[in-house]
C-alpha cells in the first residue's frame, strides 16, 4: 500500500495505473475510519482494479465555531485498516499543499447547497465541493463512493459531477448502523455513554416515520409532527431540522410520492448528529 502526501506524485502514479488500463475506485474521507467508511472501501475494491482512499480533515468545510481542532485524528489506525482492506494508495495531503497562500477558487452547487444542513452550516458544502473538485482532478477516479449517511453531500456531489462533466460515476451506498440503530459516524466518538443512548432518538424517529408510511400515511406534516414529538420527549435532544424532501432536488414535499428522503439533524448536547432514510420507492398501502 502506497502512502502519498504530494498531490503531483498521486497524479503521476494514477497516470501510470491508467496506462495499464486499470480502473480507479476512490473513497474520500476525513479519517477516524469506521465500518461505514470500510463498507465504501470494500465496494471500491470489489468494483475496481485500484483503490484510492484520501484522508484529509478539510478546514474549508468547517465553520469558525465548529470542531475542526478536536475532530478525531487516528492516522496510524486508519492506515492499518486501509491496508487490511486492500487499499492500493492512501492520499494524505496537508492543508499547505492543497491550499497554498494564493488559493482563490471556490466551487459551489447552487440550491442543493443552501438547504437542510446548510441552514446551520452555511459554508460547509462549498468547502466540500471545492475539495472534492480538487481531489477528483488529482485522483481521476472512474467511480467515487459516498455514504447515504451524508445523503445531501452525495446528492450535491452527483450534481457537481454532472454540471462540470467530471468523467466519474458517483456511487451512494447504504448507511452502516450499530446494532441498536445509531448511524456510525466519526463524531459518535464525542458522545458520552448517556449521550450515546440519547442519540438513538434519531434512528427511532426515522423508524417511526417508516412505520407510519408502511401503514399508508403520506402527508409529510403529520409524519414530521410525530417525529418531532418523539424527539422532544428526550430532554437532551434539540432539533435542528426534520424534513421530508424530494430525493433529487431536496425540496420539501407535502405528500410522499416517488423517491423521498426523510432527513434530520439533532443536537445531543454540543454534538450535532444527522441521519436519514429513503422512502417512497415502493409504497405499501393498507
Ligand atoms: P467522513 O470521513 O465523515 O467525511 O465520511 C467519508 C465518507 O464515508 C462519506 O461519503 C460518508 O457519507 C461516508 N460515511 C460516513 N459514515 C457512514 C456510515 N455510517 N455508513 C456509510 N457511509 C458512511
Amino acid at each position: 500500500m502506497k502512502i502519498v502526501k504530494d498531490p503531483r506524485k498521486v497524479n503521476s502514479i494514477i497516470k501510470e495505473v491508467k496506462l495499464k488500463g486499470k480502473s480507479i475506485g476512490f473513497v474520500p474521507t476525513m479519517g477516524a475510519l469506521h465500518e461505514g467508511h470500510l463498507s465504501l472501501i470494500r465496494q471500491a475494491h470489489k468494483e475496481n482494479d485500484f483503490t484510492v482512499v484520501s484522508i484529509f480533515v478539510n478546514p474549508m468545510q468547517f465553520g469558525p465555531k465548529e470542531d475542526l481542532k478536536k475532530y478525531p485524528r487516528l492516522i496510524q489506525n486508519d492506515l492499518m485498516l486501509c491496508k487490511k482492506d486492500n487499499v492500493d494508495l492512501v492520499f494524505l495531503p496537508d492543508s499547505k499543499n492543497l491550499y497554498p497562500p494564493e488559493f482563490g477558487t471556490f466551487v459551489k452547487v447552487k440550491g442543493l447547497s443552501d438547504c437542510l444542513c446548510a441552514k446551520s452550516r452555511p459554508m460547509h458544502f462549498q468547502g466540500v465541493t471545492t475539495v472534492i473538485t480538487k481531489l477528483f482532478n488529482i485522483v481521476c477516479p472512474d467511480v467515487a463512493y459516498f455514504g447515504q449517511k451524508d445523503a445531501q453531500q452525495a446528492i450535491i456531489i452527483k450534481r457537481l459531477s454532472e454540471d462540470l462533466n467530471f468523467p466519474v460515476k458517483i456511487s451512494m451506498l447504504e448507511t452502516v448502523r450499530a446494532k441498536d440503530g445509531l448511524a456510525l459516524s466519526s463524531r459518535n466518538a464525542y458522545l458520552s455513554k448517556s449521550q450515546r443512548q440519547d442519540a438513538l432518538v434519531l434512528s427511532q424517529a426515522l423508524k417511526l416515520a417508516k412505520k407510519m408510511i408502511d401503514r399508508g400515511e403520506t402527508v409529510s406534516k403529520k409524519i414530521i409532527s410525530s417525529m418531532r414529538r418523539l424527539i422532544q420527549q428526550n430532554k437532551s435532544a434539540k432539533i435542528d431540522y426534520v424534513e421530508i424532501v424530494d430525493f433529487n432536488n431536496l425540496r420539501p414535499v407535502k405528500k410522499i410520492s416517488g423517491k423521498c428522503l426523510i432527513v434530520l439533524a439533532v443536537w445531543i448536547g454540543k454534538i450535532r448528529l444527522i441521519d436519514n432514510i429513503i422512502v417512497g420507492t415502493v409504497l405499501k398501502h393498507g
